[in-house]
This record gives structure tokens, C-alpha cells and sequence, in this order.
């Protein structure tokens, strides 16, 4: 397999999870595709208009095989230094630099006098004025713009509110670029003709906008997982303006250049550790501990005594173990096959804890559990009518409509053992797991920024009203091929049915370990 299908073997199983169409003809479409990325000369040399840029292009190359061909245009300025990933040189020199290494930098152009470039498919505009007929991306301190009159705030450096825009932008990108190809059943695309987004309190519109202190406090954080969810809270960490205290990284995965169409601050090339690559994107901090471990493996060596701890793992098995471990505090992110991803918060005492939400893989009836996937339907209604002997009626089963009428009738009616034995023996074992997750750039990046987001609320602004994700929302739902919802944006998530954390005995243990919070 050839570099960039390798890098773009999971951006494959996203495409492949989203449309109908052949992964070869989407590659097709895609590619043909011309985007014109202009950064606004006003704003040229500020530290918002650049992260903007370099972001959305970061985003976009990593398409790879999918990526459209990217007409930068921008000014002769110098990089602002807070971009530390860029090497010091003019701006456009440090971004051809940087993209050199990823195969699809052919299909990008960096230019610093306009391009004929003759009808574009899409216009963005890295710029806080919307302009007819492109699409304008912005952000000022935690909000972002789409097409929306942005105010202009000099000086302003905030690393979240510049990534999260551009990976609005970026998914933008992608759903114009798709339009008119066929989805997968239940999905579906919906471009956005205006938005505004503020990562710090989770409204749809401006609100309060505090400024980022200079330095931001970490110490006692501990980031698990430094896959795509990570590898955004690194990026986006490694252009704030300073760190203060212990951070620690803890992963004991190796780079694998299928990790490359997610990994914003690694190109090919790079090898080693992913928390070692990651300490040398955050080298301007010092005290930064990568630990080469699994969770076990760290909790085992340094104890459990840990403040906050963000979780950015894909399994469930681990999330237990986190929550086990009872941190004061956990922000977790994880991402679907279907272009969404969720963002949590536990304090074990309010609402859910990650164990309450992370219960794949879980080791209690794994039998049953897979005849109700089999059969459509939840764990309690399976262990019921094992427990009960009661025949399992056609009408529920025709209810749940993942059978199909022939399996009906053939199994409904009957007691579930008798049906569990006929399952067994005879229907096909549903749809395999997948061998790898699916993935795309901007999917897995803006839960680890948003991720980075929550950390600097929690810790910055002490006597401000803590915004979501606080004591009353601790769940947030984004769909990237859709629309952020207002009532998504803030859920409330109670305790699971069974948990631990329900029973007073384990809430007296995190009380006496933290103290009432
Ligand atoms: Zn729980």
C-alpha cells in the first residue's frame, strides 16, 4: 500500500460508513473539487487569522486520497510565534514547509498573489468581515464565525477559539464538497449557511468572552489517550500562550502512519511514541511527563490521586478503569462512525459517571447482550424474558424492525433459550465488529479541543460562573455532517440504573478522598 492510502485508510472507513457510493468514486469527486482559501491581508499577521489558516489547511490535507485541490492565498507576513509548531520564517514559507512532508501537499498551493484560479468549486475567507459568495471563517477569544459579522479583537490569541473554527470550516468544506453524493440510510447533511459558536459557554451566540490568562495551569492534569482526541488537545495546547505546572501524557502507543489523516502535529516521517511526539510538540513547556504506559500500567506507578483527568480513549474497558481509579474530576471525548461526537463531564457525585456511560465490552452478560444486538433489542428486556421463560412476542420484535419478517416468524413467539439456541445455530452473527475505528481529521480534532476548552474553564477563571460542562450539563452532542443543536449542546445525563456510583459507600469514598466538591 502506497503512503497516502495508508494514511487515508481510516478517512476510507469514514467515507465508506457516511456514502453509498464507492470510496474510488468519492475520491474521484472529491479530488476534482478546487477550494480557494484566501486569509484576509488585514488581518494577515494576527495570531487568530494564522491558527485559522494553518488549522483548516492542516485539516483539509489530511484528507489525503480526499483531499480537494487547495488554492492558499496570503499575505507576505511573518509567522506569529505562538505557532510553534511552524518553523520561524514569512508565514507562507513556514506553511510549505510544514504540509512539505504529507503526500497531498502537491494538491496544495501557497501563493501569495491572488491565483486565476478559474471557478473554484468553494471560497473560504479567513476573516472577520463576511464576503458574497465565500465562505468566511473567524473567531474572536472562544467564538466562532461562519459567515457572521465577527468582531475584531487585537492581540487576541485563543487557541481553542481559532481550532474550533477552522474545524467548523474544515467539516463545512467537506459537506459542500459531498453534496449531491448518496448517504447511508439515517444520515444526513446539512450545510450551514451562518454560524456562531462559543466553546466557552456551548451557546449559539456571543456571550461573555474572557480573555486567556498568559499562562495556563495544567498542573495535575493527566491526558489519557493521545489518539486523534488527544493529538486535537495537543495541537491546539502547543499554540496557547504558556502552560504552568505538571502536565502528564499517559499512552503506550507507538505512532502508526494510519494515524497520520488525525495527528495534526505529526507528518510522515515522524516514529517513536505518541506521548513522545506529543512532549515535542508541547517542548516550549517544560514540565511536561510522557509516560510510555497504559492506564494500569500508570495508575500502578504513580497512584491514584489525580485531579483531573482527560480521557481521550476509544475504549470502554479503560474509561472503567479511569473512573475506577476516581479522579476528582474527568473530561472525556469519544466519537462515533456517524460523524458525531460526544464530550462528558464526571465529578462521580452529579449525574453520570464515565462508568454509568461507558458500558461496551462490558463483561457481565456478554451472551445476552449479544442476542439482544442480534435481535434489536435492550439488555433488560433479554434478561426479563430469559428469567421469566415467557414467549418473546412477534409484535416486539417487529416493533425493534431489524429483523426481517421471515426471522419473525421463525423466532418469535417462543421463549428466548429456545430462540438464543435457534440464533446461534442458524442466523449470521450481525454485522462484524470493526477492525478500526473510523475516522476523519475534523471529526476527532474538535472533541479534543473543545476537551482543551473545559480544562482552561475549569482552571482559569476562579469566582466566574463555571459554564457548561458544569454540575448542570455534563453532556454535549455535535453532529459534524449536521447542525449544532442548542439542547444537544448542554444535556444532562443522570446516573445509570446499577452503578456504583449510586451506592452511598462509594460516594462517602470520593467525599473523603476530595472532599465535598
Ligand atoms: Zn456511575
Amino acid at each position: 500500500m502506497s503512503l497516502d492510502e495508508t494514511i487515508s485508510a481510516r478517512t476510507t472507513r469514514f467515507v465508506e460508513s457516511t456514502l453509498t457510493s464507492d470510496a474510488t468514486a468519492v475520491r474521484a469527486h472529491l479530488t476534482s473539487q478546487r477550494v480557494a482559501v484566501t486569509l484576509d491581508p488585514a488581518v494577515g499577521g494576527t495570531f487568530a487569522g494564522q491558527m485559522i489558516l494553518f488549522t483548516l489547511l492542516n485539516l483539509l490535507v489530511r484528507l489525503e486520497l480526499y483531499a480537494p485541490q487547495l488554492e492558499d492565498t496570503l499575505p507576505e507576513v511573518e509567522h506569529h510565534s505562538v505557532l510553534r509548531l511552524l518553523d520561524s520564517c514569512p508565514f507562507p514559507r513556514a506553511l510549505e514547509r510544514f504540509f512539505a512532508p504529507v503526500p497531498a501537499a502537491h494538491r496544495l498551493r501557497i501563493s501569495t498573489t491572488p491565483v486565476e484560479c478559474d471557478a473554484p468549486t468553494l471560497r473560504i475567507v479567513v476573516g472577520p468581515q463576511p464576503i458574497a459568495g465565500a465562505l468566511t471563517v473567524w473567531c474572536a477569544g472562544w467564538v466562532s464565525y461562519l459567515n457572521a459579522e465577527a468582531p475584531f479583537r487585537v492581540g487576541d490569541a485563543n487557541s481553542v477559539g481559532a481550532c474550533v473554527a477552522a474545524d467548523f470550516a474544515a467539516a463545512e468544506v467537506f459537506k459542500r464538497l459531498i453534496a449531491g453524493l448518496p448517504l447511508r440510510p439515517g444520515l444526513k447533511v446539512l450545510p450551514m449557511d451562518r454560524l456562531v459558536f462559543s466553546a466557552y459557554d456551548y451557546q449559539l451566540s456571543p456571550g461573555p468572552n474572557p480573555p486567556l490568562p498568559t499562562a495556563i495551569d495544567v498542573d495535575g492534569v493527566v491526558v489519557v489517550g493521545l489518539g486523534g482526541i488527544g493529538a486535537g488537545f495537543v495541537t491546539a495546547a502547543s499554540a496557547l500562550p504558556g502552560l504552568a505546572g505538571l502536565l502528564t501524557l499517559v499512552d503506550k502507543d507507538l505512532l502508526d502512519q494510519t494515524n497520520l489523516n488525525r495527528l495534526l502535529y505529526a507528518r510522515p516521517g515522524d516514529t517513536g511514541f505518541k506521548v513522545h511526539l506529543s512532549r515535542r510538540a508541547l517542548s516550549f513547556h517544560t514540565e511536561v511527563d510522557a509516560r510510555v504506559e497504559w492506564f494500569d500500567e500508570f495508575t500502578a506507578a504513580r497512584g491514584s490521586q489525580h485531579d483531573l483527568i482527560v480521557v481521550g480513549v476509544d475504549k470502554d474497558l479503560v474509561r472503567r478503569a479511569i473512573q475506577h481509579s476516581m479522579p476528582r474530576l474527568i473530561f472525556n471525548g469519544g466519537t462515533s462512525d456517524t460523524a458525531s461526537f460526544q464530550l462528558t463531564r464526571h465529578d462521580y457525585l452529579h449525574g453520570a459517571c464515565l462508568a454509568c456511560i461507558a458500558t461496551e465490552e462490558v463483561d457481565d452478560y456478554p451472551v445476552e447482550r449479544e442476542l439482544a444486538r442480534q435481535l434489536g433489542l435492550d439488555l433488560d428486556t433479554v434478561l426479563q424474558y430469559l428469567k421469566s421463560g415467557e414467549p418473546l412476542p412477534v409484535t416486539l420484535l417487529r416493533e425493534r424492525g431489524i429483523l426481517t419478517e421471515l426471522d419473525i416468524e421463525r423466532l418469535g413467539d417462543r421463549p428466548l433459550a429456545e430462540i438464543q439456541a435457534r440464533v446461534c445455530a442458524q442466523l449470521p452473527l450481525g454485522t462484524e465488529k470493526q477492525q478500526e475505528a473510523v475516522s476523519i481529521s475534523f471529526l476527532s480534532a474538535l472533541p479534543g479541543f473543545l476537551l482543551l476548552g473545559e480544562v482552561i474553564k475549569e482552571r482559569s477563571y476562579p469566582g466566574a460562573p463555571r459554564t457548561p460542562l458544569n454540575e448542570t450539563a455534563n453532556h454535549l452532542l455535535l453532529s459534524l455532517l449536521g447542525r449544532p443543536s442548542q439542547v444537544l449542546l448542554g444535556d444532562w445525563w443522570q446516573k445509570a440504573p446499577g452503578c456504583d456510583c449510586l451506592r452511598p459507600a462509594y460516594q462517602r469514598n470520593y467525599q473523603r478522598k476530595w472532599g465535598k466538591p
